[in-house]
């Protein structure tokens, strides 16, 4: 026998097997008690909350034979028939097509009546997904409605439904399943299967499913099918493709350490694996609310949870709004992009900010006492040495060695050209950075960028690769180059102008290493530090 799904077998018969939903039934069943059946409804709601098996439901209990509960009996030959078979009782998936061509059909077949039982229905599902020419045609035939015709309309977006054809509707709203009512069928269903699961790993997939029962239970069947003997949450979480719940925990210490490091490898690390920005995110903003939760109630979660947010409860309310600001609007920049990895760096930085100088040490581990918590000046500055200081110091020289206005004037010129890369997949996030840059100093080959934050600074170097490829689409050649902050970049020209009145000359030195070989780091080291040095190269 071939295997039926869970969701397939636990799908509700009749309205007493529906999970939720309770004003939509009474209403339902009332009108058919009174035999007030209506001829167009609209049933509305997020996925998986049961508009669907409520329409199936309602198409038989209006012709059951013996209706006078409101519900099916359970025992006429309606009751017992199979919807699939059945000739009055049409459903149409809107979204697998535009639909023109079946509402026509409806409007031929309308005409007619149901060829044997009480009322013809049609289930349209996904009923936004027509096109307009299609609700033109839906809208005709509910202008006319036909005797003992029903038509009922399920939608996952109602604001894409036209205000003619839901003014001649019944709306009905179906709303998300509780945690708890997902969780209770949930465990239902296991006792029926006689399968046992960890109640913390029900409650998971009852969480992950946000409100949708049909979700939660092809979750559950998946995870049934691990045939372990111990199913954990980390499993559930693997098996979504997501990460452990406890490292969603350490991107949030991160953040509000201002841990740039480990921010920056931490997204280096969910990226290369493959993991999913959008959802990571998401679940950071439930940690966060999670928090809110925590500070202003007792004992709402379980224990070890608690204690997880435990840790961050003295971090200040504000912090904790803003932090939940940026990270809506990071989500709302991630499913924009073609760059995910790029902005979610942009993004989680700027997270780090909130936290700079402000609060810091707020983290004091219960086990982790003696851990020290590093400040953030020191991050940026191991993030600094991430890149290649040496050809950093390279780059400044030959910019100045070959440091010339009326190329400055020119490249100036052409910058604004960047603008047209704003709204680019790929570039996006890179021309929002370079927007904010200074061109400082210019040669034919070097370029001195000059930034007013060092996290902006932290994030070029990051990028180079891809902005070096940004320049040379616009300027049709290849520069090198390096940023700086505004101060820095103060110092470095004074010291040009102090050298060049002294007599001192910069001379041009060829970027030849690999920024990756370090068997030549020791000679541009020395090469370096005589220019920067005190002794700097004195030529004639
Ligand atoms: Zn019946």
């Amino acid at each position: 026998m071939s295997y039926i799904s869970l969701y397939r077998k636990y799908r509700p018969k009749k309205f007493s097997d529906v999970v939720g939903q309770e004003v939509v039934i009474k209403i339902l069943k009332n009108s058919i008690v009174n035999n007030k059946i209506g001829h167009a409804y609209i049933f509305s709601g997020p996925r998986g909350t049961g508009k669907t098996s409520v329409a199936k439901i309602f198409s038989k209990a209006v012709n059951c034979l013996s209706n006078d509960s409101g519900d099916l009996c359970g025992k006429c030959e309606i009751c017992n028939m199979n919807l699939e078979d059945e000739i009055d009782i049409i459903e149409i998936d809107a979204a697998s097509n535009n639909g023109v061509d079946e509402i026509r059909e409806i409007r031929n077949n309308v005409k007619l009546l149901p060829s044997h039982l009480k009322y013809k229905v049609y289930i349209i599902d996904e009923v936004h997904m027509l096109s307009t020419s299609a609700f033109n045609a839906l809208l005709k035939t509910l202008e006319e409605p036909p005797q003992n015709i029903i038509f009922i309309l399920a939608t996952t977006e109602f604001n894409k439904i036209p205000a003619t054809v839901v003014s001649r509707c019944q709306k009905f709203d179906f709303k998300k399943l509780t945690k708890k009512q997902i969780f209770d069928r949930l465990n239902y269903i296991l006792e029926n299967e006689k399968r046992n699961l960890n109640s913390d790993v029900v409650d998971l997939i009852a969480q992950i499913s946000d409100g949708g029962l049909r979700d939660a239970i092809n979750l559950l069947d998946q995870v049934l099918s691990l045939e372990k003997k111990e199913i954990s949450k980390d499993d559930v979480y693997s098996l979504i493709g997501d990460l452990s719940e406890d490292r969603i925990f350490d991107l949030l210490k991160y953040i509000v350490n201002s841990d740039i490091k480990s921010v920056l490898s931490f997204i280096d690390d969910v990226y290369n694996n493959g993991k999913n920005l959008v959802n990571i995110c998401e679940r950071l903003q439930i940690i966060i609310r999670n928090i809110i939760i925590y500070n202003n109630t007792n004992g709402y979660f379980d224990e070890t949870y608690e204690k997880k947010l435990q840790e961050f409860s003295k971090i200040n309310i504000n912090n904790i709004l803003e932090l939940s600001n940026e990270l809506f609007n990071l989500i709302n920049n991630l499913r924009k992009t073609n760059n995910q990895k790029v902005i979610m760096e942009i993004y989680c930085l700027k997270m780090s900010l909130i936290f700079d100088n402000k609060e810091k040490n707020i983290i004091t581990e219960e086990n982790e006492n003696d851990k020290k918590i590093i400040t953030s000046k020191d991050d940026k500055k191991e993030a600094e040495d991430n890149i290649n200081d040496e050809i950093k110091k390279i780059r400044i020289n030959n910019s100045l060695a070959g440091a010339n206005k009326q190329l400055k004037s020119e490249f100036v010129n052409k910058y604004k050209e960047i603008n047209e890369y704003v709204s680019n997949k790929e570039y996006n996030s890179i021309a929002n950075l370079l927007l904010k840059a200074v061109p400082e100093i210019v040669s034919d080959k070097n370029i001195i960028f000059s930034f007013k934050n060092n996290f902006d600074v932290i994030l070029f170097d990051k990028n180079e690769e891809l902005i070096q490829k940004l320049l040379e689409k616009i300027y049709n050649k290849k520069y090198l180059v390096v940023a700086l902050t505004s101060d820095d970049c103060e110092k470095i020209k004074k010291e040009y102008i102090n050298n060049i009145k002294k007599g001192i000359k910069y001379e041009y030195i060829e970027e030849k290493a690999s920024k990756k070989k370090k068997k030549s780091k020791d000679k541009l080291e020395e090469t370096a530090e005589d220019i920067f040095g005190d002794e700097i190269i004195k030529v004639d």
